[in-house]
């Protein structure tokens, strides 16, 4: 048999996952994280400040900038990226390193700044376009949450509307109907890649 190469597990246990603005990408992975101990879910590095009830390590490692221009510096970082105009964020390389070493299933959860990165430097990788019902309910899902102002919001429907032209570059789509049946086809699917 042929020697084990380096990588040759690597990139079929690696999914990338990532979709417009407002999606549900967050909701996804938290019950991901929440139901199917098995996919290691990488945590990433941010300058955003937390949320209540985010917890550091587990939902993301919160830093200042001097650190994540630091993590950057030293190359800690796979990808990265300035998601919604300020805010930095990107995924430790070390701990996804690991993780595939221990032939475990990872997945990331990034935007499609972060998605075309790691896809320049790891083609191999599943990529996965996480989509809204319509377009419609993602302009519900945008307005509903009601966290930004009218000109916040214009703007992140204009990114959404690019955004979602991205999902060509994608290998699959899974439409983010319900959370629990988006989850159980995304883990299927990396069962059986
Ligand atoms: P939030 O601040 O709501 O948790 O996340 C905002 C956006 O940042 C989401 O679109 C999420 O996918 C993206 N994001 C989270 N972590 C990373 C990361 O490590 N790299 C990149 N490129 N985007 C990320």
């Amino acid at each position: 048999s042929r020697p084990a190469s380096v990588g040759e597990d690597r990139p079929r246990r690696l999914v990338v996952l990532a979709g417009p603005t407002a999606v549900g990408k967050g909701t996804l992975s938290a019950y991901i994280r929440d139901n199917f101990p098995e996919v290691w879910l990488s945590v990433s590095a941010t300058t955003r400040r937390p949320r209540p009830g985010e917890v550091e390590g587990i939902h993301y490692h919160f830093v200042d900038e001097p650190e994540f221009a630091r993590m950057e510096q030293d190359d800690e970082l796979l990808e990265s990226a300035v998601v919604h105009g300020h805010n930095h964020y990107g995924t430790p390389r070390g701990p996804v390193e690991q993780a595939l070493r221990e032939h475990q299933m990872a997945l990331l959860e990034i935007d499609l700044q972060g998605a075309r990165q790691v896809r320049a430097t790891m083609p191999e990788a599943l990529f996965v376009f996480l989509a809204p019902p319509s377009w419609d309910e993602l302009v519900r899902r945008l307005v509903g949450r009601g966290t930004e102002d009218e000109e916040e919001r214009n703007r992140r429907l204009e990114t959404a509307k690019v955004e979602m032209a991205a999902e060509d570059e994608f290998d699959v789509t899974i439409v983010n109907d319900d959370v629990r049946r988006a989850a159980e086809e995304l883990v299927s699917l990396m069962r059986s890649h």
